[in-house]
């Protein structure tokens, strides 16, 4: 008997963490995120309900870098978890940074240095589409989600029973990705345990976001504006430079591009896998007809650095902001909750030439969402403990970019895999069950499941 038990990022998203195991005593985890909370609230992030299950867990699997799939992983040897961490390859690169930068920001709240350099130890890296042994009779495979650098769907065989858990997945062409390649149908799954994010989202497409993105920088352009994009350091970063590199070329001579932040990090993980077995070979393509060896080496873009040399990086922001030459400025943290991003605002905030373009998600509560939603009077810390108030009087803009899949793509996934069960998770409630709706409209059974909940099959 199989027991499939939801530890965190049921109904909503954050902390996700699923745990499956049998009556011969095996026990396997699938992600082990963290939940981060708005920083005006002071609190810590919450882990999933997992550490007193470590010390009996055979194998655990990541399914890609973003801390509310990766982020607990160290402290899971806090916790007595002696075993391995698989994960693909450039995920390992990937939450080398990110756990060490959640380390040094919230401090060793849920593990220290001694864990995370274990929990690096002891990862095993895999490619996509590579069958590998996690334990006597359960082996697992890899498959490309094309969400960001490294993602993946979990694909499980567990004695001949096939568990998909997805992870998060994107059905959306991007630049670095194609969309995703859905299950073969002659292969069908017993359990599907998926993501429903965008379940009861409109999608834009990419093309749509990408032309209003153009509008508002060349309108920041003509006013002889800075445009200031804040963004995540991984994934969308590297997306938004691609479509600067494609659709502002040579224009970038006039109009360049400077990357501050984690974002030139994570370009440089970015560029150790510019690879067909990675990215898309479309990309690879293009840039070998351009003689790029990635979107970011173009003229056009910067890193801060460039700016000038031997000067504190606040200064150098200063000079930029200062410069009378207009420039887009891409930056951390993508939810304004810290980063380079509040320089750049108290710098250039007040001036009605320049303009704030919001390209990812921001949780409620996040400075980035007050923003979003029209707030004008802030308080910005400079990082060194000063506290400024910031008018802002720039444009803001906002552009829906999403990294997940839209009702269609899930939808595609069920009647591709054809599964005797479905589990949602990840995904606010009124998402789960508008999807759950979708998939019982075409016959198939699902079960919506909150935390804590336990499914015996
Ligand atoms: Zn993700
Ligand atoms: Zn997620």
């Amino acid at each position: 008997m199989l027991e499939i038990s939801i530890l965190g990022a049921s109904d909503s998203v954050g902390k996700s963490c699923v745990m499956i195991s049998d009556n011969d005593h095996r026990r396997v985890v699938l992600d082990a995120g963290i939940q981060l909370h708005p920083r005006r609230t002071g609190r810590v992030s919450t882990p999933p309900e997992v550490d007193k299950y470590a010390e009996d867990t055979d194998a655990v699997l990541i399914s890609h870098a973003h801390i509310d799939h990766s982020g607990y992983t160290p402290a899971l040897y806090r916790a007595g978890y002696h075993g391995p961490i698989h994960m693909t390859t450039p995920t390992k690169d990937i939450v080398h940074i990110l756990w060490k930068d959640h380390l040094k920001i919230e401090g060793p709240h849920h593990y220290g240095i001694s864990h995370l350099q274990t929990a690096l130890m002891k990862v095993e890296t895999h490619n996509y589409r590579r069958k590998f042994k996690i334990t006597n009779g359960i082996t697992a495979e890899f498959l490309d989600a094309s969400h960001i650098l490294g993602s993946a769907i979990i694909l499980l065989d567990w004695e001949g029973t096939r568990i998909l858990y997805t992870g998060d997945y994107n059905d959306a062409k991007t630049p670095y990705h194609d969309p995703i390649q859905f299950p073969d149908p002659d292969d069908p799954i017993d359990i599907l345990i998926t993501e429903t994010t965008n379940a009861n989202r409109r999608i834009e497409g990419r093309k749509t976001v990408t032309a209003n993105l153009t509008k508002s920088l060349l309108g920041c352009y003509s006013r002889g504006g800075k445009a200031i994009i804040p963004s995540f350091a991984l994934g969308r970063s590297q997306e938004i430079q691609a479509y600067l590199a494609s659709d502002f070329d040579s224009f970038l001579h006039k109009f360049p591009l400077y990357v501050d932040g984690m974002i030139l990090d994570m370009n440089a993980v970015y560029e150790r896998y510019m690879n067909e077995k990675w990215v898309s070979p479309r990309i690879l393509i293009e840039l070998k007809d351009k003689g790029y060896r990635t979107p970011f080496d173009h003229e056009g873009i910067h890193t801060i650095d460039d700016v000038a040399m031997r000067m504190k990086r606040f200064k150098k922001r200063e000079l930029l902001i200062d410069r009378e030459q207009q420039s887009i400025i891409l930056t951390t943290s993508g939810m304004m909750e810290g980063g380079p991003v509040y320089d750049y605002l108290r710098m250039g905030g007040n001036d009605k030439k320049n303009g704030l373009y919001i390209v990812g998600y921001q949780v409620d509560g996040t400075l980035g969402s007050d923003i979003a939603r029209g707030e004008k009077n802030l308080e910005l810390d400079n990082g060194f403990g000063q506290i400024f108030d910031v008018s802002l009087d720039l444009e803001v803009q906002k552009f829906q970019f999403s990294g997940h899949s839209s009702l269609e793509g899930l939808v595609q996934m069920v009647q591709y895999s054809s599964p005797q069960k479905i589990y949602a998770v990840h995904g606010e409630p009124s998402a789960q069950e508008y999807y759950a709706a979708a998939v019982r409209n075409l016959g198939f059974e699902v079960k919506t499941l909150t935390s804590h909940d336990t499914v015996q099959m």
